[in-house]
């Protein structure tokens, strides 16, 4: 089993040896079901306080969204703040919203303690808006130091278009505290830590049944199987059937990037920064300079399509178009889609399912951060050292609506894009 070919997958670091499938019986104490950042964060905090550890990964380590991702890692959650506050209440939003920092904390912490090679963070993240939010944005700044302490620029539209030449944008706000890298080389190294630390890590072994009603939680793979006090799922927007409450409780929602062919020059005819870019639109644009500025990493749109559209490609192309005209011939040289797992709250699901079973999953389009501080509250619940992890009851598994869900997802999604519009068009 190989990687899907994607920008990441051509510039694997040193750590990109194959692991071995799990054959015969083992013995742990805690089972991760999935090697994505929720599954290696899970296994590598338990594994740091001493717990034997395995993780099992149908594919490769980071197969799935985790290794295909846009690669920014920022505060905050899938769902917006204040539909969080509308769910959970204010101080129950805020407490969450620190989580995230600590999360995207988390990450860096990791990435500087284990000097991966191939995951150096590029400081800067730009949140620039297609519509005149002057008097919004500085708001905005001005509330997250009050709340949280924590500082990010606002950026005119000056200031903004002499690194983004394009007469789509208007202001942004710059955070120097948020980075992008390579997501790949950083759960490949995350998964190298857990094996340093005695866990033990299988690739090519999907789970294919569980027995978690006895004394201990059993899972099956085609030739082995793993025995322990504890099994953790997290298998993001690829879990099959395996745990009927999961399955019902999530949607999978594509989301595809393009990398474009190398020309320095008139790339640098319409980005001049090294921050990544995002737009505050319903599944907008997100894009970055890679390989020093000669190429452009560019992602966008969502789908609850899970097969991959033909000319994805080009479809991509026009977006990049639409915002930036002189990049009409910069050409395509690859695209991929991944698999995001959205709840209907948009919340991450994560919890106790039943005595010694756990779920950290569902976390949607914005996963670097969150996945690092979801895992670290559920290895905290399981080492009965805090219960942090209840933060995220008010969430819960919501049932997706199935067929009807997908459609629902679909419409809103347009309805969004429409409103999107509408908001721009004022501006223009
Ligand atoms: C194209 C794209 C761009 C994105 N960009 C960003 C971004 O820039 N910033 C950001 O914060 N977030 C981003 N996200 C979201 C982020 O990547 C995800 O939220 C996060 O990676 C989810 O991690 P995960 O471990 O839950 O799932 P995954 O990484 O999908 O991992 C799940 C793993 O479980 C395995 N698995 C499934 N079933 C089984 C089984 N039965 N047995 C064993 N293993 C199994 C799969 O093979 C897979 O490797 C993006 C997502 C996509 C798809």
């Amino acid at each position: 089993m190989s990687y899907v070919e994607t920008y990441y997958r051509r510039a694997l670091g040193p750590s990109a040896v194959q692991r071995p499938v799990l054959e015969g019986a083992l013995k742990v104490d805690v089972c991760v079901v999935g090697g994505g950042l929720a599954g290696l964060t899970t296994a590598l905090e338990l594994a740091r306080k001493g717990r034997k550890v395995c993780v099992l990964e149908a594919n490769r380590v980071a197969w799935g969204a985790s290794g295909r991702n846009g690669g920014f890692v920022s505060p905050g959650w899938a769902a917006r703040y204040k539909n969080i506050r509308r769910m959970a209440g204010e101080a129950h939003a805020k407490e969450l919203h620190r989580l995230s920092i600590e999360g995207m904390n988390d990450v860096l912490k990791n990435v500087h303690a284990f000097a991966m090679e191939g995951a150096e963070p590029t400081h800067g993240i730009m949140g620039a808006v297609r519509y005149e939010a002057t008097d919004d944005l500085k708001a905005h700044r001005d509330w997250l130091e009050k709340e949280f302490g924590y500082e990010v620029e606002f950026k005119s539209r000056d200031e903004v278009r002499q690194m983004l030449v394009s007469p789509r944008y208007y202001q942004a706000l710059y955070d120097p505290n948020a980075f992008h890298f390579h997501p790949l080389n950083y759960a490949r190294a995350l998964a190298k830590e857990i094996e340093h630390l005695g866990g033990a890590v299988y690739e090519g072994s999907p789970v294919v049944a569980t027995a978690l009603d006895g004394a201990t939680r059993i899972a099956k793979t085609a030739y082995g199987s793993v025995e322990a006090d504890h099994l953790v799922i997290a298998s993001g927007g690829y879990t099959g059937n395996l745990v009927p409450q999961l399955k019902r409780s999530y949607l999978p929602i594509a989301t595809y990037v393009m990398l474009t062919k190398p020309n320095r020059e008139l790339i640098a005819s319409a980005i001049r920064t090294d921050a990544a870019i995002g737009d505050d639109r319903r599944a907008g644009d997100y894009y970055r300079l890679v390989d020093g500025g000669e190429r452009i990493l560019w992602g966008g749109k969502i789908t609850t399509r899970t097969t991959e559209p033909r000319l994805l490609g080009r479809l991509l192309h026009e977006t990049m178009v639409s915002t930036y005209p002189q990049l009409k011939d910069l050409d395509v040289e690859i695209v991929w889609s991944g698999l995001m797992s959205y709840a209907r709250h948009m919340m991450p699901q994560i919890g106790r399912l039943q005595p010694g079973v756990w779920y950290c999953t569902a976390f949607g389009g914005h996963g670097l951060n969150t996945t690092a501080i979801g895992g670290r509250v559920v290895a905290e619940a399981i080492m009965g050292e805090s219960d942090r992890y209840k933060l995220f009851a008010p969430f819960g598994l919501a049932w997706n609506g199935s067929i009807a869900g997908r459609a629902a997802v679909q419409l809103t999604y347009w309805a969004y894009q429409a409103s999107d519009f509408l908001r721009e068009r004022k501006s223009a």
